[in-house]
């Protein structure tokens, strides 16, 4: 059997597993008996788990805590909202649109691991919602609107399907004349590298030209091992680039040292640093919240002026009426008809002229 098989058929998702790999606090044996969510993560990502440090930043992100009962500032029916899908455009609930020219496209809402902090916990972690994912029903949509360009296949994780499911996906995503590219945002070479086989390969591999993009999520520099590098690698062979879409997310990564080491990490091995979000007010998960400003200035005080330019994510939030970048402002301090005065990350100010139109 193909190792990431395994992986799913030995998932640690009850307390007897779980054990194997930490010693569980009362804390977190509490929460997994009483919040009655779905939980659970691979055998590999788990053994990255420190097994002592309840703090430790895997941990945090896949251990269920009873914070998550409290729900002080995550809105109410937060994915409706979110996602738009109470608006006039009759929509499947497998398209979720926030623009012209692109959408989300749900397969799945199956995951390999199951973040707190996903965004989408209506859906994937309480199941307190659910949505009918009908591929054809989505291809369909999207073959009858032209202006979409760019169609994001997410979940859930949508590796976590079948080899032959995802052929068939791209197989018929690349059939609809309109399209430009296609995105796979997927967890899985983070937290289940060796689905990455030779046999997806070469589904994802044949020239075409319609590209193939990939986004990640990845949180913290414990999370990126050898395996990682090979996956990613892999990828890239088949022309695949590999982008980050990472969480700003309270005591995992929102000091300097975490966030630089996250960025420098991810260049390593082959993945450029993409977005890095705000975490998203949905319900449930208002201990991963910082301040929004918080990202803005990680990116002033530890990335822009001190580590490779290639390292550098756009700081965004993601909201109903599409992405909002916050990047720090304090770069232009002045501006007369003559010159604009500018500042750097360490605060020096220099001017350059002002052009008249
Ligand atoms: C994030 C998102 C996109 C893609 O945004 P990009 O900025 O192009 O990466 C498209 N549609 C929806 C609904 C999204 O949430």
């Amino acid at each position: 059997m193909e190792q990431w098989k395994d992986q799913l058929n030995n998932f640690v998702n009850t307390l007897d597993r779980l054990k194997k790999y930490i010693n569980v606090t009362s804390e977190e044996e509490q929460a997994i008996n009483e919040l009655g969510t779905v939980w659970g993560l691979t055998p590999y990502f788990a053994s990255l788990m420190d097994r002592d440090d309840p703090n430790c930043p895997i941990r945090k992100q896949m251990i269920p805590s009873m914070k998550e009962t409290e729900n002080k500032y995550g809105i109410e029916n937060y994915l409706i909202w979110k996602e738009n899908r109470a608006t006039e455009e009759k929509r499947p609930d497998s398209i979720a649109r926030q623009y012209h020219d692109r959408v989300a496209f749900t397969v799945t809402e199956k995951c390999c691991t199951y973040c707190r902090h996903c965004f989408r916990r209506e859906l994937v972690v309480d199941r307190s919602i659910s949505l009918r994912f009908d591929v054809n029903e989505g291809l369909e949509w999207i073959k009858q609107h032209p202006e979409i360009r760019d169609v994001l296949v997410t979940g859930g994780d949508p590796f976590i399907l079948p080899d032959d499911q995802i052929e068939y996906l791209v197989r018929k995503l690349r059939e609809i004349k309109h399209l430009e590219m296609i995105r796979f945002h997927t967890r899985a070479p983070i937290n289940m590298p060796m689905r990455i086989t030779p046999a997806l390969m070469k589904i994802l591999r044949p020239y075409h030209k319609i590209p193939i993009f990939i986004n990640v999520q990845c949180n913290h520099a414990n999370e990126i091992t050898e395996q990682t590098a090979k996956a990613v690698y892999d990828l890239l062979t088949c022309g695949i680039c590999v982008g980050n879409q990472g969480v700003l997310l309270k005591g995992i990564n929102d000091d300097k040292k975490s966030f630089q080491e996250l960025h420098l990490k991810l260049l390593s091995v082959r993945i450029r640093p993409y977005y890095i979000f705000y975490c998203e007010p949905a319900p449930g998960v208002d201990h991963f919240r910082t301040p929004v400003e918080k990202g803005a200035e990680l990116i002033r005080d530890c990335i822009r002026g001190t580590v490779s330019g290639l390292a550098q994510p756009m700081y965004v939030i993601a909201t109903n009426i599409g992405k909002i970048p916050l990047m720090p402002d304090y770069y232009i301090i002045g501006k007369s008809e003559t010159e604009y005065k500018l500042r750097n990350y360490k605060g020096e100010l220099t001017t350059i002229p002002n052009i008249p139109e």
